[in-house]
């Protein structure tokens, strides 16, 4: 799987998102630090005027009651002056109310006005002051100035209730902190205002506003510092964090190509970058579990199907003329035995070895991989490839894969039987190209095991064929629709002395389908052991049924497959047979093919056959000349009957030398006390060869074709008719 693009974190975003949450937090953190110490500030400010304010309204009234002659202070619970009583008539202008204000004023510093109470304009007209005009002349010229505090003035309610006011009052179109006390004359009536301030409020504020100023660049500053040494650290922190990340992501999209690095690290990166390091080993080898064979070490199927997928991925075959690269199906032959004769291990061993050796052998380019059980796969280097180039291939995979291994219960022997698909020739596909080479293989074990074949058209046809055979076969099995037909064997008198029992299957469609279309099939489908059961056990039912019915019952002769023969439990279903139709012991020949002499060296082959005749079972090499085997293995088998194959009368007839070929089997078989049966007699011509060889039996067309039970059981007491004619030859 790619990596998806969109997966991907973008760039450095996690810790950018880090640094800005954490830049958040220290802004709100600072701002509402900055904020009370500023509030904290301003109300000790206030407290701090305040009090002046009440100190300045103090001193102002001790003052004046010192300068002025029976003056006295009203104060509060706190000492505060709320009230100054003098005589009203005092309160004209006068030299002495300046320096009086002057003095008030020096010791608050700030400003001080006396004013006086106009009953009639009910405002307070002022008497004296101490401020003073641009030119520096005292403001008023100690002139009455009327009407300064009127109704509308913040102080003005206040006061006309002869209530102190303490506050802001406004003076030139600014604020002033001021403390007014209310003079009132003897008789308690409002006569003026002692006003002194200290100072304009804009002029006390001025600090608060330079302390939050400061606190503001404070705050900015210390923010722009944080930002800086965030990013840096973070940066630097989520590097190694970022390297990781990506590590991981590839490992989750199946990239463990790159390296973890980092697990050197002793801090909590480290021991992730360590967690990271182990996935990555455990993703390595389950994926060389994955791929690769338990047993052998080399690759599996799944490796060879990815190898596969990749070729046909990258090869343009518009491009290609020639063959691109080749599949060869390598499937051994003789497996089985050595599986059942020497042991799984010793099966094993041989596998182990044999993939070995054919690893050894690839030239770069070429991959080998094992499919499961005895199959292998080979892929030739991808080039352009001809027959004639591939030919050394197929060679050398053949040589590596047959021959003797050593295991350690023993040689064992394989041969290897190899089926050949060219790409893009016979698949444009993995299995396209798979099933062809399979065909392939298919066919030649069937017809030639032991070498190789390429692919060809006609192949599929021919499987398509088998496959349709395969499951007719198994339905007609199981629906009981074989029969058996019994064809008679003479000897020369003309009297019926055995009989070979042979498969008929009647297709309900095709009609008649011939056992030498359905036996081979049955074979390479694992057919023919529930057919070669089902035929030996219907042949000792009719046995014994005509044990019941008739006084001589001719020896009935069942052939047997290999196949069934290497079945470990084959001579104890025998003995069952004979155990459940006690008529069929020493009736029953089992007609075995020349391959059981060719593999006589076995010597487990050698004992099946010894344990079946001591159980009286005769045995009969059948089709014999039409296999490899040596006349002189005969001699080392229990074997009672030979039947020399058609092949032999038809070509010794009329022919001198292939009759004196005949004549000397004959007689061996003869001389090793076997009888001898000549198969396939059609004419007269081959009868009258049969007795001049002096053959014991016949058996033929001309006698007699396969036909049922009931059709052979009419002739078991009739001399065959064919023999009359014969010359009586002499002894
Ligand atoms: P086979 O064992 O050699 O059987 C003899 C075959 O030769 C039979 O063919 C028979 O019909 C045929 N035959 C007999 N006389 C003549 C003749 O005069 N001329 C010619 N041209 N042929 C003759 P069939 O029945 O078609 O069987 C073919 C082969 O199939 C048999 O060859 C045998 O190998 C196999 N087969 C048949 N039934 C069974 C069975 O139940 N089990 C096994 N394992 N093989 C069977
Ligand atoms: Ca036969
Ligand atoms: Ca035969």
């Amino acid at each position: 799987m790619e990596p998806d693009s969109h997966d991907r974190p973008s760039g450095w975003w996690f810790p950018a998102r880090t640094t800005a949450y954490f830049l958040i937090v220290a802004a709100i953190t600072l701002g509402t630090l900055a904020v009370l110490g500023l509030r904290q500030i301003n109300s000790i400010n206030a407290e701090n005027s305040s009090v002046r304010l009440d100190r300045a309204g103090r001193a102002a009234a001790a003052l004046l009651v010192e300068r002025v002659d029976g003056a006295t202070i009203t104060t509060n619970a706190n000492g505060s002056p709320v009230a100054i009583t003098l005589d009203a008539d005092l309160l004209q202008p006068a030299n002495s109310w300046d320096e009086l204000l002057d003095a008030i004023g020096g010791v608050n510093q700030g400003a001080a006005n006396l004013f006086r109470f106009n009953a009639q304009t009910d405002s307070f007209d002022r008497l004296s002051t101490t401020f003073r005009t641009p030119e520096g002349d005292r403001a008023g010229g100690s002139q009455v100035e009327p009407g300064l505090i009127t109704a509308g003035h913040p102080a003005f309610a206040s006061l006309s209730t002869a209530t102190p006011y303490v506050g802001e009052v406004p003076v030139a179109g600014r604020l002033r902190l001021a403390y007014l006390t209310p003079l009132t004359a003897p008789d308690g009536s409002l006569s003026g205002i002692l006003a002194v301030d200290v100072g304009w409020v804009d002029d006390l504020n001025r600090i608060n506003n330079e302390a939050a100023n400061q606190a503001a660049s404070v705050t900015a500053l210390l923010l722009i510092a944080l930002a800086v040494i965030c990013v840096v650290v973070m940066f630097l922190s989520f590097r190694p964090l970022h390297r990781l990340t990506e590590v991981a992501h590839a490992l989750g999209t199946g990239d463990n190509e790159r390296t973890v690095g980092l697990t050197e690290r002793g801090d909590e990166i480290g021991y992730l970058a360590k967690g990271l390091a182990k996935v990555a080993e455990l993703q390595q080898t389950l994926e060389h579990r994955a791929y690769n064979d338990a047993l052998t070490e080399i690759p599996n199927r799944a490796a060879l199907i990815r190898e596969l997928d990749l070729r046909f991925a990258s090869i343009e075959f518009d491009d290609v003329t020639d063959t691109a690269f080749a599949l060869l199906i390598i499937d051994l032959d003789g497996f089985k035995e050595v599986n059942d004769g020497l042991g799984h291990q010793a099966g094993d061993e041989l596998l182990a070895a044999l993939s070995h050796s054919l690893q050894e052998s690839l030239y770069p380019g070429e991959f080998l991989a094992r499919l499961g059980g005895d199959e292998f796969a080979l892929l030739s280097a991808v080039g352009n490839h001809t027959m004639q180039s591939l030919h050394p291939l197929v060679e050398r995979a053949r040589f590596h894969a047959s021959g003797v291994f050593a295991t350690n219960a023993g040689n064992a022997c394989v041969t290897a039987s190899i089926g050949i698909a060219l790409v893009p020739q016979h698949g444009q596909t993995s299995d396209e190209a798979m099933r062809h080479a399979d065909l392939a293989l298919y066919e030649v074990k069937r017809a030639k095991p032991g070498s190789a074949l390429m692919y060809e058209t006609g192949l599929s046809a021919s499987f398509d064929r088998q496959m349709y055979v395969v499951t007719e076969l198994r339905r007609a099995l199981a629906a009981n629709q074989l029969s058996v037909a019994y064809q008679p064997l003479y000897d020369m008198t003309g009297t019926l002395r055995g009989l070979e029992a042979l498969s008929r299957w009647e297709h309900p469609v095709e009609g008649a389908i011939a056992p030498s279309e359905f036996i081979p099939v049955a074979e390479g489908a694992g057919l023919i052991e529930p057919l070669g059961a089902w035929i030996l056990e219907d042949t000792c039912r009719q046995l014994a049924e005509w044990a019941r019915e008739h006084e001589r019952v001719p020896i009935v002769s069942v052939n047997v497959s290999t196949i069934q023969l290497r079945h470990p439990d084959f001579v104890e279903s025998v003995a069952e047979l004979l155990r459940k139709y006690p008529a069929a012991r020493g009736k029953l020949c089992l007609e075995l093919t020349e391959s059981v002499l060719v593999s006589h060296t076995s010597g487990w082959h050698r004992r099946v056959l010894e344990q079946l005749s001591g159980m009286g079972v005769l045995l009969a090499i059948d089709d014999f000349g039409t296999g490899y085997s040596s006349l002189s293995y005969l001699n080392e088998l229990v074997v009672d009957e030979v039947k020399i194959d058609r092949s032999f009368v038809v070509a010794a007839v009329g022919d001198d030398s292939k009759t004196q070929l005949l004549d000397g089997i004959v007689g061996l078989g003869r001389g090793l006390g076997m009888v001898v049966v000549l198969e396939g007699i059609e004419t007269a011509e081959e009868l009258a060869l049969a007795r001049q060889l002096d053959c014991d039996l016949v058996q033929g067309f001309l006698m007699g074709r396969p036909m049922p039970a009931s059709a052979v059981a009419d002739r078991f007491d009739v001399i065959s008719p064919n023999f009359a004619e014969l010359p009586v030859v002499a002894a």
